[in-house]
């Protein structure tokens, strides 16, 4: 039989329909993989790095004292920081922004010292022009919020520690 009456008799019998139902019947009843976000979430690697925040100290202090050298290592050039010393002689930051469109989320800045931080936090937006650019009060409430994960991401039994 030449290729070309093979050909003409495969499509007759529609074998190629056949061969991809059978590719499909092979899936039917295999474990689905599909991961329903938002309602299910997939695993995250305890390295992720996220949303930053900027932590305290237990009596409520900012850990920030505007040393600049997450600023200074920040290879996006993302942080920006203004200080001022305050009348007990301590300084701290009057600005701490970072424009989160420039962030590489490399984690520099974390490494740099304890005071900013990046949360497991992915899931977030912006509506508004400017929104990207996240300020000291907002990275202070999500370190508020979040400071239980945060302190436990980092003690000394965590993995990747
Ligand atoms: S994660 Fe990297 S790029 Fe983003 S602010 Fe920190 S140092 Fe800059």
């Amino acid at each position: 039989m030449n290729t070309r009456v093979r050909q003409l008799f495969r499509s007759f019998l529609l074998w190629e329909l056949l061969k991809g139902l059978q590719v499909t019947g092979r899936h039917l009843f295999a474990r689905k993989i599909t991961v329903q976000y938002p309602e299910e979430k997939a695993p995250k690697s305890p390295r992720f790095r996220g949303l930053h925040a900027l932590r305290r100290y237990p009596n409520g202090e900012e850990r920030c004292i505007a040393c600049k050298l997450c600023e200074a290592v920040c290879p996006a050039a993302a942080i920006t920081i203004e200080s001022e010393e305050r009348e007990d002689g301590t300084r701290r930051t009057t600005r701490y922004d970072i424009d989160l469109f420039k962030c590489i989320y490399c984690g520099f800045c974390e490494e740099a010292w304890d005071s900013i931080v990046e949360t497991h936090i992915h899931e977030f937006h912006f509506e508004n022009r400017g929104e990207n650019i996240i300020t000291k009060e907002q990275l202070l409430a999500i370190g508020d919020q979040y400071e239980a994960e945060i302190a436990a991401a980092r003690s000394a039994d965590a993995p990747y520690r």
